[in-house]
């Protein structure tokens, strides 16, 4: 069975920056399901996926238009500590989900002074090329209940 819309796919996958890092990996883990052609998956590599079938493998870079876009200065922005009430410590590294007109966003702390903090809205792998090598463990059919949800059980 290959790889098409409305089709449940069981991958792993490891998923390197340009410096050969591994950013993140499937491996010693479950495979990860997603239902194909929901985008549920950064486009770049649902089209990669398309068409192949169980036991492939493949290897794909993908630029930043691909995956996570370019970073935008423009979501840098300084807001005041009040904006963090109830969290007792706000350090650099942190991160919060905010959900936005535009979606869910990650909000990554870039530095905290006095009254006000600076915050990055850009993905955190927003501006990288990623590098995924992807095995593809099983391809079957949605269920119904999969398809009217918009993805894998
Ligand atoms: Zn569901």
């Amino acid at each position: 069975m290959q790889v098409s819309e409305n089709k449940v796919v069981s991958i792993h996958y490891t998923l390197t920056n340009d410096a050969g890092e591994v950013i993140d990996t499937s491996v010693g883990r479950a495979p990860l399901s997603y239902l194909h052609g929901a985008g549920n998956l950064i486009p770049g590599l649902e089209k990669a996926l398309e068409g192949k079938a169980c036991g492939d493998h493949i290897d794909v870079s993908l630029a930043p238009e691909e995956a996570y876009g370019q970073r935008d200065e423009a979501l840098i922005q300084v807001v005041p500590k009040s904006a963090f009430e109830g969290i007792e410590e706000i350090e650099p590294g942190m991160q919060f989900q905010a959900q936005t007109p535009a979606g869910r966003q990650i909000l990554t702390v870039v530095e905290v002074y006095e009254d006000e903090v600076v915050i990055d809205g850009n993905h955190p792998l927003a501006g990288e090329t990623l590098h995924f090598s992807v095995e593809i463990t099983e391809v079957r059919e949605a269920t119904e209940e999969e398809l009217a949800h918009g993805h894998a059980h």
